[in-house]
């Protein structure tokens, strides 16, 4: 897809029981910012699922909130400019935090389905309002759960930044699918899915609508993509069905990562299509898991490869034979 290499290093095999696994527990906190109660530690809500109570004040299911020290800013024009050799421009965009659930204890694995698939349609409504932006060519959705993982409030959330360019990783994704799809009139994606079906060894799981698999070439040991079966560029513009399947899969994927890693902290992202391109015909929507297991060291900051230590094999027969 990408043209990406990694080496899995059989020297190196790892199975679960080799890594110092670090449990992430997630603990009370009387001072935690998103929990009922102290709506007014956070900017005002930019959206909330509520089943009582007012705009910034208890009673909600979910929240979505500007974040509190964004990395980009809603204000302002795009001005981008050439200063010598080097562009600038301003730092529009958005960020903000989906306050996934009131309850602090909970994580996307202990969550009800229904709870999750409110996640997934708060996600669906933001990218909805804000690619109406047209300042805005990609939104990335994405949590960090745990502190290896970059989380710093234990509070269940996730974030979104929406950006003026679209990023280098994405580009890579869409190139790599707009060059399969011109040489065979294909996606990409939907080949790999096929491929992954009628072999079998790298799928993990698999629902009516969704399939996770380790795969081929992951970068992180149990790295895990969930990819819909149906052909799409743009999460939101998935169907009802396939957001309520996609929620039925994902708990049940960490689910086994918890059994099978000790609940690892963990990154989720969306991969999606830009706004400002038509993609529709070649790049399909996703999301990847990367539990944090390893750490990236001088070789792949000098390199870009990965040196991974579990065989995109073994990785899905480990979660594929966790008992829950
Ligand atoms: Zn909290
Ligand atoms: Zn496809
Ligand atoms: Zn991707």
């Amino acid at each position: 897809m990408t043209g990406r290499w990694v080496v899995i290093s059989t020297e190196r095999r790892k199975r679960p029981s080799d890594f110092r696994l670090e449990r992430h527990q997630v603990t009370r906190d009387a001072y935690c910012p998103f929990c009922p109660g102290r709506e007014d530690l956070t900017p005002p809500e930019v959206f909330a699922y509520r089943q009582s109570g007012v705009r910034n004040g208890p009673g909600w299911e979910l929240r979505v909130v500007p974040n509190k020290f964004p990395a980009l800013q809603v204000e302002g024009g795009l001005d981008r400019e050439g200063v010598g050799m080097f562009d600038r421009m301003n730092g529009i965009g958005a960020h903000e935090v989906i306050i996934e659930t009131p309850d602090h204890l909970k994580t996307l694995a202990s969550m009800s389905e229904g709870e999750v698939e409110r996640v997934l349609s708060a996600f669906r409504e933001r990218v909805r309002d804000l690619r109406q932006d047209h300042r805005l060519r990609y939104i990335l959705l994405f949590k960090n759960h745990g502190g290896p993982a970059g989380a710093t409030v234990e509070h269940p959330h996730s974030q979104l930044i929406a950006l003026p360019i679209v990023p280098a990783f994405v580009l890579e994704e869409i190139d790599g699918a707009r060059r399969h799809h011109a040489q065979k009139e294909r996606c990409v994606f939907c080949d790999v899915v096929h491929q992954e079906l009628t072999t079998g060894t790298r799928v993990i799981l698999e629902n009516a609508d969704m399939v996770a698999i380790a795969p081929y070439a992951p970068r992180f040991p149990f790295e895990t993509w969930v990819v819909p079966r149906r052909h799409g560029s743009r999460f939101e513009e998935a169907a009802q069905h396939e957001y309520d399947s996609l929620a039925r899969l994902l708990k049940a994927l960490l689910q086994r990562v918890n059994r099978a890693l000790e609940s690892p902290s963990y990154n989720l992202i969306v991969h999606t299509s830009p706004f400002s391109e038509d993609t529709t015909d070649f790049y399909h929507w996703h999301l990847e898991l990367m539990p944090r297991l390893t750490k990236v060291a001088g070789f792949e900051w000098g390199t870009g490869l990965y040196i991974n230590p579990t065989s995109p094999e073994e990785a899905a027969r480990v979660l594929r034979d966790v008992k829950i």
